[in-house]
């Protein structure tokens, strides 16, 4: 039994691979697994090819299938799927984000592609906490964007902009020196609301992104690391 203490957790579904005693024949005729498994017969291979029009490499990174975790998969709930798939198994991988291990489980691969509708050339490519991650990255990025064009903002909405501003920043996606633009959101806010505990927060965690960013920065105005003007950090990694 191999040790899967070190794998990232699931909250749902644990760190362990969980065995069913099922291991179809992935050469059988009547078979046909994921992608992901890597286990794929040249046939299969050359079928995805022609029908999709391209071939979901399997990646050379460490991930493997975990024998004998297979679930039966209910073909009728799938997406109407080019190549549809007969069995899910638990697949071993590396996260691409944080670089830790977890399991792809077979059960989850069931709810993405039976229960949420997902289609099945889509593969987990980072465990869940940072998935989680980029997905609320994303939803304070997209706000942010749409506050930054609300003409008029009200005070609940610039405590909003400055707090995904600061997210963005805490997440090293916007630059340290975009604390300036917090303080100065912070600044818009009338005095009678700066007693609020929102607000005294957000001025504890722009104090703490200051530090940090000074720490963080070269000594002598050396250049910093993220880009220009914008201060957004380009190519975010896939959200699996
Ligand atoms: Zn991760």
């Amino acid at each position: 039994m191999e040790d899967f203490a070190d794998h990232v957790e699931h909250p749902r579904y644990g760190s362990v691979p969980r065995f069913t005693g099922l291991d179809p024949n992935p050469d059988a005729p009547e078979v046909h697994l994921h992608w992901n498994t890597g286990c794929l017969t040249q046939a299969q291979i050359r079928t995805m090819e022609r029908l999709l029009g391209w071939c979901p490499a399997f990646p050379d990174d460490g991930t493997r299938v975990v024998r004998g975790t297979a679930v039966a998969a209910d073909l009728s709930r799938q997406t109407p799927a080019t190549v549809p798939v007969t069995h899910y198994y638990d697949v071993d991988k590396v996260c691409r984000d944080c670089g830790r291990r977890f399991i792809f489980f077979a059960d989850e691969q069931k709810h993405w592609y039976e229960e949420l509708g997902f289609p099945l050339e889509a593969d987990a490519v980072c465990c869940t906490p940072c998935r989680k991650r980029l997905q609320r990255v994303a939803r304070m990025r997209a706000r942010y964007e749409q506050l930054v064009h609300v003409p008029l903002r009200t005070t609940e909405e610039t405590l909003e902009m400055a707090d995904c501003c600061l997210g963005l920043i805490e997440e090293a996606i916007f630059h340290p020196r975009q604390t300036q633009r917090v303080r100065m959101l912070l600044n818009r806010i009338p005095g009678d609301r700066r007693s609020e505990q929102r607000f005294q927060e957000l001025k504890g965690r722009v104090r703490g992104a200051e530090t940090k960013g000074k720490v963080d920065r070269p000594p002598n105005g050396g250049p910093a690391t993220g880009s220009g003007n914008s201060g957004v950090r380009e190519g975010l990694p896939a959200v699996g």
